[in-house]
C-alpha cells in the first residue's frame, strides 16, 4: 500500500479521524503531491531528504495539538454532562427531560404509543426545613434523588423538575400501567426510611403524584400532535388534585385536546 492509499485507509478507521499523519514524500512534483496528501487528511507534509530535527520538531507539535484536543474534547463531554444533570441530586435536569421526551413524543406518533408523564411532589417538604434546616432538606432530596433512580424502570425518564418535584415519563403505556408505576413509587418512598444524622426523627415522608395520559387517538394524531408542556400541565392539574385529596395519594388525568 503507498502513502496515500495508507492514509485513506487511517482517517475511515474509527479511531483513526484525530492520528496525526505526517507523510514523507521523495517526489520532485512537490505542490501536487503535498495538496493529495493535504486533501486526504494529512497532517503535515516532508521532502527527502529532510532534517531530522525538524522531523522530530514537527512530531512533538503534533503530539502538543493533539493532547490539547483530547483535552478539548474531554472537557466538551463534561460540559456537555453537566449542562443537563442536576447539581444537588445528580439527576438529570429539566432540560434533559424535555429533550428526551420530545424524541419520545415524536415516536409515539409514528409508532402510535402512549406516553404518561408523572409529576411527584414531597409532602409538607417546608416542614423538613423547618425543622431539620436547610441542609438536611437537601439530604432528604439527595437520598430521595437516588431511590427513585433505584426504582425507576429502563426506558423510564426521571429528571429534578425544580424545588422538591420530580418528574418521570413512562413511554408505550397505558393507563393501568402508569397507575402501577405511581403506586411503586409512592408506596416504595412511603416505606423508605429517610433517618439520618441530619435528621435524626424524620424516619418517614410521602409524596402526591399526578399523572396524565395521552390517550392513544391523541398519542397518533400527526397533525395535532401533544406537546410536553400540554401533558405537564394536565399532570400538575392531577397532582393538584392529590394535595387537595389528603395528600399520599395517586391521581391519573387523560390528556384532552
Ligand atoms: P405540599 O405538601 O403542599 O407540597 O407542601 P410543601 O411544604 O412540600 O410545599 P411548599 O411549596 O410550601 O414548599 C416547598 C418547600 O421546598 C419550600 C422550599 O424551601 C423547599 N425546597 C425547594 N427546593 C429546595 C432545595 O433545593 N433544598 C431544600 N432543602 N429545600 C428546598
Ligand atoms: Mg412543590
Ligand atoms: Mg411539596
Amino acid at each position: 500500500m503507498n502513502g496515500y492509499r495508507f492514509l485513506e485507509t487511517v482517517r475511515q478507521m474509527d479511531d483513526g479521524h484525530d492520528v496525526p499523519v505526517i507523510l514523507i514524500s521523495a517526489t520532485k512534483d512537490t505542490l501536487k503531491e503535498k495538496l493529495t496528501g493535504f486533501n486526504l487528511g494529512a497532517s503535515d507534509f516532508l521532502i527527502k531528504p529532510f532534517n531530522e530535527e525538524e522531523l522530530v520538531a514537527r512530531v512533538k507539535s503534533l503530539l502538543r495539538i493533539r493532547c490539547l484536543m483530547t483535552e478539548l474534547k474531554q472537557k466538551n463531554i463534561l460540559l456537555e454532562k453537566l449542562a443537563i444533570t442536576d447539581e444537588l441530586t445528580s439527576l438529570n435536569n429539566r432540560r434533559y427531560f424535555f429533550e428526551a421526551v420530545k424524541e419520545q413524543l415524536a415516536l409515539g406518533v409514528r409508532h402510535n404509543f402512549q406516553i404518561a408523564c408523572m409529576l411527584l411532589d414531597i409532602d409538607h417538604f417546608k416542614a423538613v426545613n423547618d425543622t431539620y434546616g436547610h441542609l438536611a432538606g437537601d439530604e432528604v432530596l439527595k437520598r430521595l434523588g437516588a431511590l427513585l433512580s433505584e426504582t425507576k424502570r429502563d426506558g423510564e425518564i426521571l429528571a429534578r423538575f425544580g424545588g422538591e418535584e420530580f418528574v418521570i415519563c413512562l413511554c408505550n403505556t397505558d393507563t393501568g400501567s402508569s397507575l402501577l408505576a405511581a403506586e411503586r413509587f409512592r408506596s416504595t418512598i412511603g416505606a423508605y426510611d429517610f433517618t439520618s444524622t441530619a435528621c435524626p426523627e424524620l424516619n418517614h415522608i410521602t409524596v402526591s403524584i399526578g399523572i396524565s395520559i395521552c390517550p392513544q387517538s391523541v398519542a397518533a394524531d400527526p397533525d395535532n400532535p401533544v406537546t410536553i408542556d400540554e401533558l405537564l400541565k394536565t399532570a400538575d392539574t392531577a397532582l393538584y388534585r392529590s394535595k387537595s385529596g389528603g395528600r399520599d395519594k395517586v391521581t391519573i388525568l387523560e390528556h384532552t385536546c
